[in-house]
C-alpha cells in the first residue's frame, strides 16, 4: 500500500500542524453534520419515490469517450464521459475534464462524435472529472471542448445548481425518465470530507429480455444506496451494473506532486482514514447479492488492485471500461 502523502511533504506538514490540526477538526465537525444531513436527504428521497413505467428498450449500447484505461489510439484520463444510444435516442453522460485535458476532444473526434449527434447531456455530479475540469467545478459551469460543436439548447440534466452555457439546464430533483428511455435516480447525497455534501445521480434503463442496466458516475452515494433507489422504481432483475464505484484502496488516479488526492478528497471517510480492502469486500458481497450478469468497472476512481479483486471475486462477467470501446448491454 503506497503512502498517500509523499515523505517529502512531511516536514512541511509538521510545521503547518498548528494550523492544519484545528482546520481538520473543524472540517470533521462539518463532515459529521453532513453525514446526518445526507442520511436524512436519502431517507426522504428514497422513501418518497414511487414506481413508474420504464420503457422497454430493444437495444442499449454505450460508447466510452473518457476513461482511465483506453483502447490503442485513444487517450486515457482519470475522468468519465460515455455516450448511451438506445432505440429511442442518445444521451451523453458526463464530460470528463472537458477542455482542460486533451482526452475528450481527441477521443470524440476519433469516434466521430459531436454534439450534433446527441439528444441530451446528463451530468452525474459537479466534480472536475465529470463536469469539464477544475475551473468548471470551481465556478459550477459545465464546460465542453469547442471541437465538439455547439450544444444548441439541448437539455442538460443536473443533480445540483450549475450553469450549462448553450444547453437548456434542467435541475433533476427526483427519479424520472430523461431521454432515450433512460431514467435517473435523481440526486443521492454523501458527505465527503473535503468536497462537502455531494449530490450525485446515476442512470438506469430497462432492456428487453434482460432487465435493468444501472450506470454510475463516481459512485459516491455507494452502489448499495443507488440500487436501493432503483429498486423503489422497478423490481426487474438487474442485468448490468457499470461505472465508478470509488475504491482507491492502494492508491489514487491522477496523483499530483506526491499526493494521492483521490484517496483523500472524495471518500466518505475522514481524511486520516483510507478506503480499505474490508470496505471493498463488503461491496463485492453486496453486488454479488444483486446478482447482475455483467459488471463494467470504471478505472477512473478505483485502483488496479481493486479492479483485479472485483474481476476475480464478482460472480458476474466483469470487465474494465476502456475509452474508444462500445459496449452493447
Ligand atoms: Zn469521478
Ligand atoms: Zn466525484
Amino acid at each position: 500500500m503506497s503512502l498517500r502523502i509523499s515523505p517529502l511533504w512531511w516536514p512541511f506538514l509538521a510545521v503547518a500542524s498548528p494550523v492544519m490540526v484545528p482546520f481538520l477538526l473543524v472540517r470533521n465537525r462539518r463532515f459529521k453534520k453532513n453525514i446526518l444531513i445526507a442520511d436524512e436527504l436519502n431517507r426522504q428521497h428514497i422513501g418518497q419515490t414511487r414506481p413508474f413505467d420504464l420503457p422497454v428498450l430493444d437495444f442499449l449500447e454505450m460508447t466510452v469517450l473518457v476513461e482511465e484505461k483506453a483502447e490503442e489510439g485513444f487517450l486515457g484520463d482519470a475522468g468519465v464521459s460515455c455516450l448511451f444510444r438506445s432505440d429511442r435516442g442518445s444521451l451523453l453522460f458526463d464530460v470528463g475534464f472537458g477542455p482542460e485535458r486533451p482526452a475528450l476532444a481527441h477521443n470524440a473526434a476519433r469516434l466521430g462524435i459531436t454534439l450534433d449527434g446527441i439528444d441530451a447531456l446528463c451530468i452525474s455530479h459537479l466534480h472536475p472529472d465529470h463536469m469539464g475540469g477544475m475551473k468548471a467545478s470551481r465556478v459550477r459551469r459545465v464546460t465542453l471542448p469547442g471541437e465538439m460543436g455547439m450544444p444548441n439548447e439541448k437539455p442538460c440534466f443536473l443533480p445540483d445548481t450549475a450553469d450549462a452555457p448553450g444547453f437548456s439546464s434542467e435541475l433533476v430533483d427526483i427519479p424520472r425518465l430523461l431521454t432515450s428511455g433512460i431514467a435517473t435516480t435523481g440526486p443521492l447525497a454523501r458527505s465527503l470530507f473535503f468536497f462537502g455534501l455531494t449530490e450525485e445521480q446515476a442512470l438506469f434503463a430497462r432492456l428487453k429480455g434482460k432487465g435493468l442496466v444501472i450506470f454510475t458516475g463516481c459512485g459516491h452515494p455507494t452502489i448499495e444506496r443507488i440500487v436501493q433507489m432503483v429498486r423503489r422504481v422497478s423490481s426487474e432483475p438487474i442485468h448490468a451494473i457499470g461505472g465508478g464505484l470509488h475504491f482507491p484502496v492502494t492508491g489514487g488516479r491522477g496523483n499530483r506532486a506526491g499526493i494521492q488526492f483521490q484517496t483523500i478528497l472524495g471518500t466518505g471517510k475522514p481524511a486520516w482514514k483510507r478506503i480499505n480492502d474490508d470496505d471493498l469486500t463488503g461491496t463485492i458481497g453486496e453486488i454479488n447479492k444483486m446478482n447482475p450478469s455483467r459488471v463494467l468497472l470504471s478505472g477512473h476512481d478505483s485502483c488496479d488492485h481493486s479492479l483485479e479483486r472485483m474481476q476475480q471475486e464478482l460472480h458476474a462477467d466483469t470487465e474494465v471500461l476502456k475509452a474508444g470501446k462500445t459496449y452493447r448491454f
